[in-house]
């Protein structure tokens, strides 16, 4: 038994190797419920990662817009490598739009889905010329309207670029709000941004997104969490429940 508590311990930095620590912290842990996690996790994001913020290289509405899209399914960086010739040649909407899908190809086929996203930048920027007068829209459902711009993208330039309160949910605040414990068995997308939404005060949700999107992207990475220098471990629930346990499992 010591040695299997010794191996769950390894994966408890802010805590010792005694059994007593153990099971008073296990104690702890059952008791807690999900606004108390909310809670100790905010605060934790709010003393220790004051600013936290896009990756995406941009100057105004329009070339983040223009970043998001290129973003899906594509690494920040390879994005921030593509950006600076694209928005040089395609400077405002009116000049991409009166562009083709092929000469947007050019600058943007190192990304994943070229083509696609080509057809896509052309179309956002025709309808934003066309039905918007070249002005990024402020509302989830407008933006939406555009080429390319699903939930995501549209939460993304909302509370990004206007200081909304909507909570973008990509694989990594997906993927970390389930372990963490904010979510239970979210399904899909949606479900975990309804959830998150409902607990996070209004006014921290812009950045709430990015605490867990980089919380995702530098520790709780996808294979291996980073789980020994994770400093909200002692009130994540993949932590201290089931990965705990199913350590002890196969030990
Ligand atoms: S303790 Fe581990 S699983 Fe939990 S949030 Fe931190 S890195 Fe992710």
């Amino acid at each position: 038994m010591t040695n299997v508590l010794k191996n769950c311990f390894t994966f408890a930095p802010p805590f010792n190797s005694s059994a007593t620590d153990f099971f008073s912290f296990r104690l702890t842990y059952t008791k807690m419920t999900t606004k108390q996690r909310y809670k100790h996790i905010i605060e934790w994001f709010k003393a220790n990662k004051p600013i936290a913020e896009t990756e995406l290289s941009h100057s105004n509405p329009y070339e983040l817009l223009i970043a998001v899209i290129l973003s899906a399914q594509c690494t920040d960086k390879r994005v921030n490598m593509t950006t600076p010739r694209l928005f040089a040649n395609f400077p405002t909407p009116e000049v991409l739009a009166a562009s083709s899908q092929e000469e947007v190809f050019d600058y943007i086929r190192s990304i994943s889905y070229p083509n696609n996203k080509a057809k896509h930048l052309v179309g956002m920027a025709r309808k934003l010329v066309e039905n918007f007068g070249s002005v990024v829209p402020d509302d989830v459902d407008l933006l939406q309207t555009l080429p390319g711009v699903g939930r995501k993208t549209a939460n993304v330039i909302a509370s990004v670029i206007f200081d909304k309160p909507a909570m973008a949910v990509d694989t990594h605040v997906f993927r970390v709000s389930e372990r963490i414990g904010l979510t239970t068995n979210s399904k899909n997308p949606l479900q975990t941004e309804r959830e998150l939404v409902k607990n996070i005060p209004a006014e921290l949700i812009p950045i709430a997104h990015h605490w867990l999107i980089l919380h995702g992207r530098y520790v709780c990475v996808a294979r291996k969490p980073k789980c020994e220098e994770c400093g909200i471990a002692q009130w994540c629930r993949a932590y201290n429940g089931s990965y705990c346990y199913s350590r002890l499992i196969i030990l």
